[in-house]
């Protein structure tokens, strides 16, 4: 391994938490729900009063939207999706929601360390994915613009910081999907699915985490999952929040 390789791959952890360490001095740590002041250790962002409230979801399967218990493959064979695995941290109902509309709506950005720092420690405790790269879910240009920020991007980006590994922004979405008779063969291939390219370095056979915030009809996440899966990435994803399947 060359000199700064190793410089590389030695400094990443320390750096982490060490940002992690100033961040909660000059910003004591806050209950997600109700903003009461948490102590400075607490590895939950929620006070004890609101965890009574808070239903934790975990993983669910991809295909079905059946909750499955860890390390427990769905009865409805979900590897033939391009999408392997989903967690989320709870259902999208009562506080949670609430919540998670005052960080995509309200401007409230800052929920998104918290929330995404809590997403990847959980992540990697219940969780045998071990991915390599997060990939946020895109917003159209136009909405960011609108809002001023991709509240999944920096929800990823937070993720990826609890996991030690690199945020990637490999897919875009274009304001218009481009016309097909305009792109060439391999590009056409990515444009079937519409919503999403692909942009940036190649990752053949890298395990990916796609963030998104609220995983709803799972439309989205698909999508986004099959251009992935395109380009030879192994593909898992990540919510604050799911919406429950009625069954
Ligand atoms: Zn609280
Ligand atoms: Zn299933």
């Amino acid at each position: 391994m060359l000199p700064d390789q190793q410089l590389k791959k030695s400094r990443r952890p320390p750096g982490r938490r060490r940002t992690g360490l100033f961040w909660r001095l000059l910003f004591p740590p806050r209950c997600l729900l109700c903003r009461r002041l948490l102590a400075a250790s607490s590895t939950v962002p929620l006070c004890g009063g609101c965890r009574a409230l808070f239903t934790p979801a975990g993983l669910f399967c991809p295909r079905c939207g059946k909750e499955l218990l860890s390390g427990q493959p769905c009865s409805c064979a979900p590897e033939i999706l391009p999408l392997r695995g989903l967690f989320a941290l709870s259902r999208y109902e009562g506080p949670w929601r609430q919540m998670l509309h005052r960080f995509k709506f309200r401007g409230e950005r800052a929920l998104a360390r918290p929330l995404g720092n809590w997403l990847g420690r959980l992540l990697e405790e219940e969780t045998d994915w071990r991915p390599e790269l997060v990939v946020p879910v895109p917003l159209h240009r136009h909405r960011e613009e609108e809002r001023g920020y991709n509240q999944s991007y920096l929800l990823a980006r937070f993720t990826a910081e609890a996991l030690g590994i690199s945020l990637q922004p490999l897919l875009v979405r274009p304001e218009a999907a481009p016309a097909q008779s305009s792109l060439s063969y391999s590009r056409r291939l990515e444009n079937v699915h519409g919503a999403f390219l692909y942009r940036g370095k190649p990752y053949p056979g890298k395990r990916a985490l796609l963030v998104d915030d609220i995983y709803s009809t799972g439309a989205t996440m698909q999508e986004a999952a099959a251009v992935l899966h395109h380009r030879e990435l192994i593909v898992f994803g990540a919510a604050a929040a799911y919406t429950p399947r009625l069954s």
